[in-house]
This record gives structure tokens, C-alpha cells and sequence, in this order.
């Protein structure tokens, strides 16, 4: 089921800042301000259980992603019967996706607000418009936003923090005039952008 409550509560639950709300988390944080986890009055004394630390790390990768259980869960069975690293092949797959290609080049601060551009059929891929947002991009193609919607307030928003914070990753060659990128190569393990141990949560599915 989708979550509707407070964002900044699974941040505080992950103890990690998710970034579920774009620009904001990057000017005012909450877990800045209330680091601990909702409900706890002071850190968890004793060491967590194995079962809790896998998946406490397999929570937050599904936080960071905004997936519910159901599809993060065939996701993560598709990469375990894949021929190369499990891990790698679940996140490759993860940043691999429209949306959070479209959240990596900048055009949006948030993995909802990248969805949304893509939903509403502002993305096209190859010069096609593409309105999935789990549309799965290859090294070769060209991601660019559709022309009408280059003077929007929000993307100009989100192109100004990501020049700020300069994190464009290098798989992808952008074009500031085009409002495109290229995927010029496979994303690297250091490139992605899930602070997260993928085998923990390769091990949490395959009990
Ligand atoms: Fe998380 Fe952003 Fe809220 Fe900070 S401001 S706790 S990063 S959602």
C-alpha cells in the first residue's frame, strides 16, 4: 500500500536523508533537527538482529526508489536470477529507470516530481514521447524534454540546485541548450545514487 503520511518520518525511520522533497531537503532538513527515529525518545540500546538490519536496508532502498512492496519485490527477483551480481543488477536497474534518469539530469529534485514530468508526457526518449516512469533506458539513448515545457518555473528550479550541487554523474553527457542527455555507458557501482549494501537486501529476499 502507497504511504500518505509525513515523508520526513521514513527519512527519520531510515536515519537517512532520502530526498523525498526535492529543493526543500537540500535548504531545511528536518532529520537535521530530529535525528531520531519517530516514536523513540532516545537511540535503540542492544545490537539489532540480522533480520532487522536486512530489512531496515531493504526499507530504505524502497524509500529512496518510492516503490511499494509488490514491484520492489519482483525487481529484486528478476536481478537474483540475472547472470551478473544480483546487487549490481538491481541497482543498475534502479538508476536505470526513466524517472530517476530524469531525476539525474536534473530536470527535477525529486523522484516524484521527475514521475510526474515523465506521467504527463513532458520526456521523450529517442525522440519519442515515453509516459512510463519504470521505462527502462539503455547506453545509447537520448533522454530530452519536450520542448514546451523547457521555460517551466519547477524544472528551472530543479536545473539551478543541480548546477549548485554539480552531482550530474558522468554516464551521462547533458545538453544544456537541448535539455537532453545521453546515456553514454552503464552506470559504475559509485555512480549510483543509493547510499544502501545491496547484498543485505539480496540476502533479506532470499530467505
Ligand atoms: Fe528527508 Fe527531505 Fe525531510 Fe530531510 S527534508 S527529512 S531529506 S524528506
Amino acid at each position: 500500500m502507497r504511504y500518505t503520511g509525513a515523508v520526513c518520518k521514513l527519512c527519520r525511520r531510515e536515519q537517512t536523508k532520502l530526498l523525498l522533497k526535492g529543493d526543500k531537503c537540500h535548504v531545511k532538513c528536518t532529520l537535521d533537527k530530529r535525528p531520531m527515529p519517530p516514536g523513540a525518545a532516545r537511540p535503540q540500546r542492544g545490537k539489532p538482529s540480522a533480520f532487522a538490519v536486512r530489512l531496515r536496508e531493504k526499507q530504505k532502498l524502497r524509500r529512496l526508489v518510492s516503490m511499494t512492496e509488490k514491484p520492489f519485490k519482483r525487481l529484486v527477483e528478476a536481478a537474483s536470477q540475472s547472470p551478473e551480481a544480483s546487487g549490481d543488477h538491481l541497482l543498475r536497474s534502479l538508476e536505470l529507470r526513466l524517472d530517476n534518469v530524469v531525476r539525474r539530469m536534473g530536470l527535477a529534485t525529486s523522484l516524484k516530481q521527475a514521475r510526474q514530468l515523465v506521467r504527463h508526457g513532458h520526456v521523450k526518449v529517442g525522440g519519442k514521447r515515453v509516459g512510463i516512469p519504470s521505462y527502462n533506458i539503455q547506453a545509447g539513448d537520448t533522454v530530452a524534454l519536450d520542448q514546451r515545457y523547457r521555460e517551466n518555473v519547477g524544472v528551472k528550479l530543479s536545473l539551478e540546485t543541480s548546477k549548485r550541487l554539480n552531482q550530474r554523474p558522468s554516464y551521462l553527457e547533458y545538453n544544456e541548450g537541448e535539455f537532453a542527455a545521453k546515456i553514454v555507458r552503464l552506470p559504475e557501482r559509485a555512480e549510483m545514487s543509493f547510499p544502501v549494501n545491496e547484498q543485505l537486501i539480496i540476502e533479506y529476499y532470499s530467505k
